[in-house]
């Protein structure tokens, strides 16, 4: 099948009582190793990918490399594709010109007011082409890409209804203590997060998965929880295998190889994800 619009991903999601983990991509290894992992599963989720990376490519390559592989394996496992951190309204605008499902617009960075009309303006141009938008309110601290926020700021519960009404956002990211890449420990704050999820009208989303002990983000899905970000434990499992052939053999030149290895190291890596987090639901559908 096709990829699946974003809202259809979401109401599949809650009709099946799932968190959608979101993997992200760079490259068409990491691409078909997802997509391969969703099917083995048979469950369905988000292959993403930030404004950074899409630097190495472009949405249309992106795009289209993923619906080719979805064709082409025969694919019947529901999958969106999604904008991860859209750092600008042109960004947001290609994605969905180019067939991304779902779209990301990051302008947490900026103060309130601002993050809302950025927001707004990405999310009326996103819903006039029927494609939910996700935005993040409050700070989530760690490396994202290459870049670094030191900013702790949580999000503050009070802010929430207001900033999804003023936006029209379908997801809301929040900071309740998980944090990017691998560097920093996540600390979830529970007592935050139910608060937080009670004054969202739209279910929340959890960046950093990748720190988060499973049982933790099991906990997290009483909280209205739809999706949860895993960017740097696929990375890892994938550059790893570089590292080993090379380290093994410093004339290592069979790239086709290493990389199908590399394919399968992330497939082992997605499908153990998968199965965490909807530990209940898997082999029920
Ligand atoms: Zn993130």
């Amino acid at each position: 099948m096709d990829l699946v619009n974003g809202y259809t991903l979401m109401s599949y999601a809650k009709k099946n009582h799932l968190v959608l983990p979101a993997f992200n991509t760079t490259n068409y290894e990491m691409t078909l190793a997802i997509i391969k992992a969703f099917d083995e599963m048979k469950l369905g989720g988000y292959i993403q990918i930030s404004s950074h990376n899409l630097k190495l490519s472009s949405p249309e390559i992106i795009a289209n490399m993923t619906r080719e592989v979805m064709v082409r394996e025969n694919i019947s496992t529901p999958i969106g594709l999604h904008l991860d951190h859209g750092k600008s309204f042109e960004d947001v605008k290609r994605c969905i010109d180019a067939g991304f499902t779902s779209v990301m617009v990051d302008a947490s960075e900026l103060p309130f007011d601002d993050n809302i009309q950025e927001v707004k303006r990405a999310a009326d141009y996103a819903h006039y082409f029927g494609i939910p938008v996700e935005a993040e309110l409050g700070g989530i601290r760690g490396k994202e890409d290459d870049h670094v926020s030191d900013v702790n700021a949580k999000t503050h519960p009070e802010d929430v209804l207001n900033f999804v009404e003023k936006t029209g956002c379908d997801t809301l990211a929040v900071a309740v203590g998980n944090v990017h890449g691998l560097d920093l420990t996540p600390n979830l704050d529970f007592p935050l997060m139910a608060k937080v999820a009670e004054a969202s009208p739209v279910p929340l989303v959890l960046h950093g998965g990748s720190g988060i002990p499973f049982d933790q983000v099991r906990r997290a899905k009483e909280n209205n929880l739809i999706k949860v970000n895993y960017g740097s434990d696929l990375r890892k499992a994938y550059i790893k295998t570089f590292g080993q052939a090379y380290d093994e053999n410093h004339n290592e030149f069979n790239l086709y190889g290493v990389a199908a290895k590399g394919i399968q190291n992330v497939i082992e890596t997605a499908t153990t994800i998968i199965k965490e987090v909807n530990v209940k639901e898997v082999g029920i559908l």
